[in-house]
């Protein structure tokens, strides 16, 4: 029977979730949504001694901002749900509020013989760890150790039996096979075998915290949850014979998803992973939202630094998967229709910066006028200019073109809203020379004096026209005005900037130019 397919993003509250975990999430919700299926959020904090406040609620909160929306696991308040209801049928969807689940399949295993209680002791376990690394060799619990340790293998049961009771540190290990091939599928990485001989024998539950490790809690989870695929991180895949074994041990092969390990994201030069530490080095984000560390060191954030979430969610997807033809931009919706694990790539993703900002700009350029300025507007406020409103849609319509962040507007367009405070030193050498500015000053008469109506369109002949009439040096007429009008000799062109500007603060700046540097 065709099952309906259900996904999950099962990430750990260990700290900010990273653009690579978001863009795993996002293969899960693309993969789900193409199929009609579920994208399930459940919450991996078994592993108490990493758990970081405001880990969870930032994931939850950036794969919104990125429009990755759970159909399970997460309500409409952006709250782990924990308690069971029509629509979210598995809650808690928190491990730690799960853990009275676990305990019997630990149990389980034990009594089918798949695993077994161990009672070795924190100093036992150095001690061990010691005598072998003494012989230059390391410490495994396995089937070569596991007989010398303490636990129900080595031990009668008229012994360990009351430990269960007396002691509370024991743990419930998997009894890895001995010499027993795995051979285990894979979507993007095919066919992968591997010999239980180079396995360890893995805890699986513990007494001291009632908890079961990742591995436990994680295969019994997708089994009750009913998931069908598995899409994670190609960390997990050293993980994946366990796993399997697992689902044999419990009999649930015939349910066992199918399992995807997606590339790592790579660093824009060198070899090896992207960390947090190249985005600080080349100044581009790691991370979806910004984050502030315990040690008061903030991480920046896509969303801070002023990317469109379309924008981050394009270029994520493009980082490891390709469709196969030259298109670029993809709306989510797109996405949803075009995505496909077949062409997801088995070698790392290269992350590149520039073509981050390059998503950003495309972006930018696809928003509408009123968008851009809605954005804009706060910004102006911000710099306690109020504006307004449709002659900011006008520059913004002007120079949006050049910008590749809203932020950037500002340092675009300053003068259109301020006069400039200072000449740039350079362009005034050059350009503000008296053969020059004294014809550049009539040229202000001229414009002072226009009596058509004043627009760009309506300005710009006449005035180009005047200025070939009298034969004089266009570029340098025009680098001086736009020396008085902008500070510097780059900008919009002259009949842009004084009809924004208007005749009033046109003569003003002027006057200030001739004040400073005639
Ligand atoms: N909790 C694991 C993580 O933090 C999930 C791995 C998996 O998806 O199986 O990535």
């Amino acid at each position: 029977m065709e099952r309906r397919t259900r996904v999950r993003f099962a990430p750990s509250p260990t700290g900010p979730l990273h653009m690579g975990g978001v863009r795993t999430a996002l293969y899960n919700y693309l993969f789900a949504k193409q199929r009609g299926g579920d994208f399930i959020i459940r919450i991996e904090d078994t592993d108490s001694n990493r758990f970081v406040p405001g880990a969870e609620a930032y994931i939850i909160e950036a794969l919104n901002w990125c429009g990755i929306i759970p159909d399970e696991g997460v309500d409409g308040n952006g709250k782990v749900v924990e308690e069971a209801s029509e629509k979210h049928p598995h809650a808690p969807y928190r491990q730690s509020q799960r853990r009275g689940i676990y305990r019997k399949y630990a149990d389980q295993l034990v009594e089918s013989g798949n695993a077994y209680y161990a009672f070795d002791t924190a100093e036992e376990l150095n001690e061990a760890r010691a005598a072998c690394e003494a012989k230059g060799e390391t410490f495994i619990y396995n089937q070569t150790t596991r007989m010398s340790l303490r636990n129900s293998l080595s031990m009668p049961e008229s012994e360990w039996r009351p430990l269960l009771d007396s002691r509370t540190d024991w743990t419930v290990r998997f009894k890895m096979p001995e010499n027993t091939v795995v051979a285990m599928d894979d979507m993007i990485r095919g066919h992968v075998e591997i010999n239980t001989d180079t396995l360890d024998d893995k805890v699986l539950w513990k007494r001291a915290d009632e908890l079961p490790t990742y591995h436990l809690a994680n295969i019994v989870d997708d089994h009750l949850m009913e998931i069908t695929e598995v899409i994670r991180g190609e960390e997990w895949l050293p993980s994946l014979p366990l796993h399997y074994l697992l689902y044999q041990a419990f009999g649930w092969q015939d349910t066992m998803p199918r399992f995807a390990h997606l590339p790592l994201l790579l660093k824009p030069v060198g070899n090896g992973k992207l960390s947090k530490r190249d985005g600080d080095k080349m100044g581009f984000p790691v991370f979806p939202l910004n984050w502030l560390n315990s040690e008061g060191e903030t991480y920046h954030g896509y969303r801070e630094d002023g990317y469109f979430p379309e924008a981050f969610v394009n270029l994520l997807a493009m980082l490891g998967w390709n469709p196969g033809t030259e298109q670029e931009i993809f709306s989510m919706k797109e996405l949803i229709e075009a995505f496909s694990i077949d062409h997801v790539s088995k070698s790392g993703a290269k992350f590149n910066p520039d073509k981050a900002k390059w998503y950003n700009k495309e972006y930018l350029r696809m928003k509408s006028d009123e968008e851009l300025t809605d954005a804009f507007m706060p910004i102006l406020a911000s710099k306690g200019i109020n504006e307004d409103y449709d002659k900011v849609k006008k520059i913004v319509a002007l120079i949006k073109e050049r910008a590749t962040f809203v932020a950037d507007f500002w340092d675009i367009a300053s003068y259109l809203f301020v006069a400039p405070a200072e000449y740039a030193e350079k362009d005034a050498n050059k350009f503000w020379k008296e053969e020059n500015y004294t014809l550049a000053l009539k040229v202000a008469d001229f414009i002072l004096a226009f009596d058509g109506e004043f627009t760009k369109e309506s300005l710009e002949g006449p005035l180009e026209e005047y200025i070939r009439s009298n034969e004089w040096p266009m570029g340098k007429v025009m680098n001086c005005l736009r020396l008085a009008l902008v500070g510097a000799s780059s900008g919009l062109g002259i009949a842009d900037i004084v009809t924004i500007i208007g005749k009033e603060e046109f003569a003003r700046r002027i006057e200030a130019i001739k004040a400073k540097l005639c």
